[in-house]
């Protein structure tokens, strides 16, 4: 298990190569932008720890350029903690967000739940069919009859999550829970925001229907 660690400060980095060797973790440490995506490219990462305040290019962008070519799971640490930045990088596709300054523990327990739900230690089901909508949970595709809809990585899990239960309606919390593994307040707003991508590349609204102070369902036929 191969953390890259993505921070230019050098007593942030130093502790957390530290604390992550001492939770059993090999650790890659880089303290740019560049060296991060290079090294996630070169394969052999089990997840990303990425500061956004970073000397060449910002972490945001970082993590949307990874995105583009791995699904690795990308937990964003910085000391920026307004809702706008959350939402923006869990937009960008990153999985998780920590908000300097955190404990070890914590960053350790965050990067456990990102590296569970990535390697799918529970999916019987890889094929799930809802009408003329295919999602292939191992291969992590989705096709609309003939048309593969590219999702970001969290889109497709919100998809998946949902399609897997045509018809029953995920309260809210339940699904911030299971799919972003989080309580916090913030995400209420990145769930809409990906409910209405989803909406938008699947080419209609009925696939993914809002129940009124409850949550969302998966139609069976839209
Ligand atoms: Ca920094």
């Amino acid at each position: 298990m191969t953390i890259l660690l993505v921070e230019d400060d050098r007593a942030i980095a130093d502790a957390l190569v530290d604390g992550l060797r001492d939770n059993g973790y090999a650790v890659t440490h880089v303290v740019s932008g560049q060296e991060a995506i290079t090294k996630v490219r070169a394969g052999g990462i089990t997840a990303v720890v990425l500061d956004l305040g970073l000397p060449d290019i910002d972490g945001t962008e970082v993590c949307r350029q990874i995105r583009v070519f791995s699904h690795v799971p990308i937990i964003v640490a910085s000391a920026r903690e307004t809702e706008m930045d959350r939402v923006n990088v869990l937009d960008m596709g990153a999985d998780d967000y920590v908000v300097k300054p955190f404990g070890i523990k914590e960053l350790v327990a965050r990067i456990q739940a990102v590296v569970r739900r990535s390697t799918g230690t529970v999916a019987p089901v890889t094929h799930i069919q809802v009408g003329s909508l295919v999602i292939d949970a191992k291969a992590r595709t989705v096709m609309l009859g003939k048309d593969a809809i590219a999702l970001t990585a969290k889109e497709f899990d919100l998809l998946e999550y949902l399609a897997r239960e045509p018809g029953t309606v995920f309260r809210r919390t339940d699904i911030l829970r299971d799919v972003w593994k989080t309580t916090w307040y913030g995400t209420t707003k990145t769930l809409d925001a990906h409910v209405a991508s989803i909406r938008k590349k699947l080419g209609n609204p009925d696939w993914v229907e809002s129940v009124r102070g409850v949550g969302f369902t998966v139609k069976a036929q839209p």
